[in-house]
């Protein structure tokens, strides 16, 4: 069982309180790059250290952003920015592909301490899909938009807009070729736009698959205000079909907050989706559970009792935990007074 619990530092449990230090150093956060068949060796050395060095700079950036006062919506926000910028993970740039060849993006947020949310799915045009949801919270009467709305929305707002192409990545076409192939479709045409083709390692493209293209990239972040806020971003699965949409987007499956409790999820998006992985955690803490005993309950038995895969990093009030049935998950987490914390594979704290 690959459960792991932050240490929780003496004057917490002390004074059973959370974070009971002075004030503005009273923030946690918590992010996750992914989960999957990620295992030792499976990485060289210098794709494993970009890994860790991204993962690292990210808490970082949160973690510095929070201990200067910034609030847990700009800090999820600005940190899901520069992993929709980094071609590693699937979300922004280096999402991965439909069968037909575009990316199609999904993202939500929401806040706990008055439980606003905002979500897209389906989006093809604009840069940080986090911040179109984020706009869906704070200037629209509605909670989740898809496509062409979600984009004139886009449009309306100012958001930066780019073409399709800009989300190509060789290696993530490369994966969505393979599969399609498998899956005994036509090989959709290169995008407009997109880059001339170059070679790609056979060895990637299986690590890749391992993934299983996973690389969804999601932030719970809590400020000085006690404000918890959770977002996630993603390409979703390659090669999916038919404007097929995973639980990223949909609150309570890939993301929920509470004013206690924040969950964002990584996995396969069908099995979260009809667990409503994300709430339940919550709904568990919330009704007494220890984090400890939610995550068990819904990631180890009920997510893997019905086959799937995945696993969720959540801000509770003792602190950042996260739990995956996966082999591996990247992640990191930060609390004042602490190392920030990276992390990849399951036998790591
Ligand atoms: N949960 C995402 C989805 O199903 C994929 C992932 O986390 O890798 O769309």
């Amino acid at each position: 069982m690959r459960r792991l619990l932050m240490s929780v530092c003496a004057v917490v449990l002390a004074n059973g309180a959370a974070f009971a230090q002075d004030e503005s150093e009273d923030w946690a956060i918590v992010l996750h790059g992914g989960a999957g068949v990620i295992e030792r060796g499976d990485m060289d050395a210098a794709t494993e250290a970009a890994y860790r060095e991204a993962l690292d700079a990210a808490i970082r950036l949160g973690g510095d952003m929070l201990a200067d006062g910034a609030s847990a919506m700009d800090v999820v926000e600005a940190v899901i920015h520069t992993l929709e910028d980094d071609p590693k993970f699937n979300a922004g740039r280096g999402a991965v592909f439909t069968s037909g060849g575009r990316n199609e993006l999904d993202s939500s947020i929401m806040r706990g301490s008055d439980m606003q949310a905002g979500a897209v799915a389906g989006v093809t045009n604009v840069r940080h899909p986090i911040s179109l949801a984020r706009a869906v919270l704070e200037h629209s009467p509605h909670v989740m938009l898809q496509s062409e709305g979600a984009e004139q929305f886009a449009a309306d707002q100012d958001l930066e807009l780019v073409d399709n192409s800009y989300f190509f990545t060789e290696r993530r076409w490369a994966s969505m070729v393979r599969a399609v192939r498998r899956m005994g479709l036509p090989i959709p045409p290169r995008p407009e736009g997109a880059p001339e083709a170059e070679p790609i390692e056979e060895g990637a493209l299986d690590l890749m698959e391992r993934e299983h293209a996973f690389g969804t990239v999601g932030v719970v972040a809590r400020d000085a205000s006690g404000e918890i806020v959770a977002g996630t971003s993603t390409g979703g699965t390659t090669a999916k079909r038919w404007g097929r949409v995973g639980d990223s987007p949909i609150i309570g499956a890939g993301t929920y907050a509470t004013s206690q409790c924040g969950v964002s999820a990584t996995g396969t998006g069908e099995y979260f989706i009809r667990l409503n992985i994300a709430a339940r955690i919550c709904t568990y803490i919330e009704g007494g559970d220890t984090p400890d005993a939610a995550l068990d309950a819904v990631i180890m038995d009920e997510l893997t009792d019905m086959g799937g895969d995945g696993g969720v990093v959540i801000l509770a009030n003792d602190g950042p935990h996260w739990s995956f049935n996966t082999p591996g998950m990247y992640r990191a987490s930060w609390t004042p007074g602490e190392a920030p914390v990276v992390s990849i594979y399951g036998d790591e704290e």
